[in-house]
């Protein structure tokens, strides 16, 4: 049987990284693209583009042959500092967007039909994430659409546009709803880095007995899924004739302030939480599992510590790698 082939679209970013390292393991054949090597390490990629997917010619350059799956995470995205703050509305909207257009047409024009996209949890309606508790986030409550940023307006355009290719020029496109995705060789400091990863740093960061700042009061909820248990949901969707939207996420709601109580399990240190203000996101978010367990027999295999666990210990050796290179 000919070796399989994979196009990683975002190859150098946190999932595309360990996307990449999985298809490997699994003998694929695998081109990465994206504007940047991995931060992390080198890439198992058997070919990296470094290339600008806005751009139409980049996209028809990188799919000049046949793909069995094609991944698409390149996205101008980050965590609450950087989608909620309102200042890079315009590039979240207009760059990702872009990269979505383009990689599709290339992908319809090249006559590669299976496709996976990665859409987002933020593209649900705010209305129903008001109380911490009870947040619905079931598949069909997408609609009357009000997420609560640009970000997740641009998931739900591209997810339409998607599905519109499928319907109209028989692409086989698979869409899932990541919810909160974390892990090792995520980003961790800079502005971007988003809730697990910011807590497993200031954690390092702090003293046995010290303090260290949460956004808001911490009584917010979300859930929180380890990037192999996404991986895993990602690849069995796209191998299935199971289109979606559907979430891949963990349903092991806790509070902000519950998660930063687990990191400090973790890393075997008790400090103090100071609420400051900052930007939030909505008041409860958590996965709703049903139709992934129904379609596809997909559910989490650990539960949110373990995967702290790993995290925690990668970001405190880049805490003591970036002390050692910057002194205080
Ligand atoms: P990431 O920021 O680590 O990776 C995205 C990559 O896309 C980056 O390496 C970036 O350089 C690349 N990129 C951006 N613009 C590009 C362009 N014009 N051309 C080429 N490459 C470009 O993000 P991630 O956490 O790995 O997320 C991957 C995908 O999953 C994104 O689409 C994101 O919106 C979606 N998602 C992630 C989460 C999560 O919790 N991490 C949750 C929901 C959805």
């Amino acid at each position: 049987m000919s070796e399989k082939k994979a196009l990683v679209a975002g190859a150098g970013g946190f999932i595309g990284s360990h996307m990449v390292e999985r298809l490997k393991e699994e003998g694929y054949w695998v081109r990465g693209v994206d504007l940047k090597f991995c931060e992390f390490g080198d890439t198992v990629a058997d070919d990296f583009v470094i290339g600008d997917l806005r751009d139409p010619h980049v996209c028809r350059h990188v799919v000049d042959r046949h793909f069995d799956e094609v991944y698409q995470f390149a996205a101008d995205m980050g965590g609450a500092g950087f989608v909620f703050t309102g200042e890079n509305d315009a590039d979240i909207m207009h760059n990702s967007a872009m990269v979505n257009l383009n990689v599709l047409h290339a992908c319809y024009e090249r006559n590669v039909r299976r496709i996976f996209y990665s859409s987002s949890a933020c593209m649900y309606p705010e209305y129903n994430q008001l109380d911490p508790d009870t947040p619905n986030l079931a598949e069909d409550s997408a609609y009357p659409a009000a997420p609560d940023s640009e970000y997740g307006w641009e998931k739900l355009f591209s997810e339409r546009m998607y599905l519109a290719y499928a319907r109209n020029h028989g692409m086989e496109v698979r869409i899932a709803r990541y919810h909160n995705i974390f892990g090792p060789e995520g980003t961790w400091t800079g502005g971007r880095e988003k809730s697990p990863a910011a807590l497993c740093r200031k954690v390092a960061m702090a003293e046995d007995g010290g303090e260290i700042e949460i956004w808001g009061d911490g009584l917010q909820t979300r859930s929180f899924l380890y990037v192999d248990e996404c991986l895993e949901g990602t690849c069995r969707l796209t191998r299935s004739d199971f289109a979606g939207p559907v979430n891949i996420g963990s349903e092991e709601m806790v509070t902000i302030n519950q998660l930063a109580e687990m990191v400090m399990e973790v890393a075997g240190k008790k400090v103090s939480l100071r609420h400051v203000s900052g930007p939030l996101g909505v008041r409860g978010r958590n996965s709703d599992n049903r139709l992934i367990s129904e379609k596809l027999d997909w559910a989490p295999s650990q539960p949110l510590i373990e995967g702290l666990r790993r995290t925690y210990e990668w970001i405190e050796k880049q805490v003591k790698a970036h002390a050692e290179v910057q002194p205080q």
